[in-house]
């Protein structure tokens, strides 16, 4: 199998050399010159000379022991309706490069790509929060702070993550993605409880704003391919950027989707639209010159971030949750981060009476 993403250099933070992970990246890139990192501050005030910072930061994987809690809630924002996610930090940075990926502005002081080998601690720390809170169910994905796939090729985390999953009736995982590299998943033991997602875009926006992920008819047969291995699958129009023709181009991707994979296999369709926090708005015009998503007109939201106008993104929202409805009557579709009143405004109802939401939100 391709490993998919082949840094240019290897760092080891001390100790992790001999951890199983780092044997089997190691052999699948024996080519790659690796080093050892005592610290990471030296290497970042290296990167920083270069044009480039979060271009050449991408091309350097740093494999490394995290000694916190792996499994968080996500936080949530006050005034925004919470969907009862909860995130696992296995690996931070992404080889992918979306203009309006928000891990540009976020992860300055480490803007490698990094990876955490000890899972032993991962999977101790899930299995004793999973036993200790057994009337809870955990929603969980791993995709916050990178692209839940990307680097499967490389460190095989889905191979023990999805079998762990599959023995937690409590737990629910969500491996979302912009790649088709599903090839680890098709032999392993899922009873249904990881759900395999795609972010989708029309295929213009894919082009123009997310590089190096795999084309919308890649994402799709890759859903197909999961499908048929029995998973249940999820959609994520996220972000939906609102430009002259949206309707045609987003109503033609669920056209696509539901010709390609079966409605009842859909676990959930996500709509959220395009957003970032005003920070990161030089960040994308520096690094993306060409974008047009700096140029739309966004305005400041209770939360810090800048969103199309509530007039536009109201009625967005019906459009998209009508051509999903008239195909998939009953796929539970959810806004992401979105406040109460446009919930209400899309649904006519709060989010709480939302009946195909009830166990995905409870
Ligand atoms: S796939 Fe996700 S994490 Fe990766 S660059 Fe794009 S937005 Fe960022």
């Amino acid at each position: 199998m391709s490993t998919g993403f082949s840094p240019e250099r290897i760092l080891i933070e001390a100790g992790a050399e001999g951890l199983p992970m780092t044997q089997r990246i190691l052999a699948r890139l024996p080519d790659v010159p690796v080093e050892t990192l005592h610290a990471v501050g030296p290497w970042v005030r290296r990167m920083r000379r270069k044009a480039d910072l979060a271009q050449v930061a991408k091309k350097w994987l740093v494999i490394s022991q995290y000694r916190g809690a792996f499994l968080k809630k996500c936080p949530g924002t006050q005034g925004f309706v919470c969907c009862n996610y909860w995130v696992v930090n296995a690996a931070t940075g992404c080889p992918l490069d979306c203009t309006y990926c928000i891990l540009q502005g976020y992860l300055g002081n480490n803007p490698m790509i990094r990876v955490f080998g000890n899972t032993d601690a991962l999977f101790s720390q899930l299995a004793s929060v999973f036993a200790a809170n057994r009337r809870r169910n955990f929603r969980v994905g791993t995709g916050e702070l990178t692209d839940s796939l990307a680097l499967d090729g490389l460190t095989d985390l889905s191979r023990e993550l999805v079998p762990f999953f599959a023995g937690h009736p409590n737990a629910q995982l969500e491996l979302k993605t912009k790649t088709d590299q599903v090839g680890n998943l098709m032999d392993l033991t899922h009873r249904g409880r990881t759900v395999i997602g795609w972010s989708v875009n029309p295929p213009s926006v894919i082009a123009s704003d997310e590089q190096g992920t795999a084309p919308l008819a890649a994402r799709l047969c890759a859903a197909q391919r999961c499908c048929s291995a029995g998973y249940p699958v999820s959609f994520h129009f996220d972000p939906i950027v609102l430009e002259p023709g949206w309707e045609e181009a987003y109503r033609e991707v669920v056209q696509q989707i539901f010709e390609t994979v079966p409605a009842r296999a859909i676990a959930w369709i996500s709509l959220g639209g395009l957003r970032f926090s005003p920070e990161l708005k030089p960040i994308m015009r520096r690094r993306f010159p060409e974008s047009r998503l700096v140029c739309g007109e966004l305005v400041p939201c209770p939360d810090g971030k800048l969103r199309y106008l509530r007039t536009l993104r109201v009625p967005a929202y019906r459009q998209m949750l009508g051509w999903i409805r008239e195909l998939g009557p009953q796929v539970a579709v959810y806004l992401c981060m979105e406040s109460r009143d446009v919930w209400e405004a899309v649904y006519h109802r709060p989010a709480s009476r939302i009946r195909e939401l009830a166990g995905l939100f409870g």
